[in-house]
């Protein structure tokens, strides 16, 4: 390995993708890793079922980063590319072996996979040798063939790739395969996971955000534009819209039971972002809504608000509870920004017994007596955009 550069070794995932779907996939895929590592100095090459990332020294850090962010890959690995001789590779095996010893590793196995068939070992004479080398070097490194520390990965291919530690990727499709999907984002914990996971299906993520200045402070809005960014950093950005609501939200406290704002303000939601959807030719809407998370989210009132929408409605959570919602915001990084204290509309909006199993006939009369469509089209009037794609 040159010494000014580092390489990396890259698995992309769902290999049970078939003809057009797995090009597409490797295309986009390498679109997204393109545009992740720009202005890195890192070049990237493609062969057989590898991606490789050779990047300066200087900017490791930043890559590993993007790496660890990207949608699609199953793994990635700091690698050694050695001549595809035997005592090249092994010296690189020994090296690449002491290298995770001296990281605080004790015991280890070696895997060898081959495609190159004119190598003159096979993939279990190259881990006999290998193994025999790395112990002849490091005499206290153990052999563990069945939960080793670390696996010293061989793989002969175009040239010679030696690998130790592995990371996980994220898995999932490269963004932008699954087309565009329009994610109502707050600025709770639930909405910011929802876009992450259905970026990593493949989504392209837009977010409206429906801010209802000044009951809602500024620093509720700025807090939602931060959720974007974070999102935004696995999604290879999201473009988010802020909607004023302010004036459907003093409609449905003038015109409706309290016990019922909840759901009409949801219905409004859905409304208004099936039109902003239709304008960002998104596919669906994305919702952060868990099944009897809260009193909102019964069946009955989920589907009132549906009754409003006139996309699909994707929710990625719908099965999760708050403890796994947690850990997926606290692994992505939006949880600290989530918890800030300044709620989003709907916490200051709550009516103190809202309807928990509302009726589709009441919500529907009550919903069209407020005649919403000219507040919602003038709302749609004044869009402001961050985070532009
Ligand atoms: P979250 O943690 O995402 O805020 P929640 O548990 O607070 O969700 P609700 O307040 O019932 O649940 O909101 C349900 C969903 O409605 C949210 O996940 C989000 O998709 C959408 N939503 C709620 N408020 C807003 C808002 N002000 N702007 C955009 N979308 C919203
Ligand atoms: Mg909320």
């Amino acid at each position: 390995m040159n010494e000014q550069s580092a390489l990396y070794l890259l698995k992309p995932g769902e290999l049970t993708l078939k003809g057009g779907n797995r090009e597409n996939f490797m295309k986009v895929l390498l679109k997204n890793l393109a545009a992740m590592l720009r202005g890195t100095g890192a070049s990237i090459t493609k062969t057989d079922g590898r991606f490789y990332v050779n990047c300066p020294s200087k900017t490791e850090a930043v890559c590993e980063n993007a790496l660890s962010r990207l949608a699609g890959i199953t793994g990635w690995a700091k690698a050694r590319k050695s001549e595809k001789s035997i005592e090249a590779v092994m010296s690189a095996a020994v090296d690449e072996a002491r290298t995770c010893y001296d990281d605080g590793a004790r015991s280890f196995k070696v895997e060898a996979r081959r495609t190159d068939k004119s190598f003159p070992l096979n993939s279990y004479e190259i881990c006999r040798e290998a193994g025999s080398c790395v112990l002849d070097a490091i005499p206290s490194f153990k052999v563990d063939v069945h939960s080793p520390e670390v696996v010293v990965n061989i793989e002969i291919r175009e040239r010679a790739y030696i690998y130790g530690r592995e990371r996980k990727g994220l898995r999932g499709l490269p963004v932008g395969v699954s087309g565009r999907g329009l994610l109502l984002l707050s600025g709770g914990i639930d909405s910011p996971v929802a876009g992450y996971l259905a970026a990593l299906r493949g989504m392209r993520v837009f977010a409206v955000y429906f801010h209802a200045y000044p009951y809602t402070p500024d620093e509720a809005r700025q807090k939602v534009v931060r959720l974007a960014e974070i999102v935004g950093g696995y999604a290879m950005g999201v473009n988010l819209s802020v909607v004023s609501f302010t004036k459907v939200e003093q409609r449905i406290k003038e015109g409706a039971p309290a016990e019922w704002a909840t759901v009409l303000l949801r219905m409004a939601m859905m409304d208004c972002a099936s039109t902003l959807a239709a304008r960002k030719r998104c596919k669906c809407l994305i919702t952060g809504e868990s099944l009897g998370q809260v009193a909102s989210q019964t069946i009955e009132n989920i589907s009132c608000a549906e009754s409003r929408a006139r996309l699909p409605v994707l929710r990625p959570l719908i099965a999760l509870d708050k403890e796994s919602i947690i850990k997926h915001a606290v692994k992505i990084g939006t949880y600290e920004t989530s918890i800030l204290p300044y709620s989003d509309c709907c916490a200051i909006f709550s009516p103190r017994h809202p309807i928990i199993r509302a009726s589709l006939n009441e919500a529907a009369l009550l919903y069209d007596g407020l005649d919403m469509g000219p507040l919602i089209s003038e709302a749609l009037g004044e869009i402001s955009v961050s985070n532009p794609q």
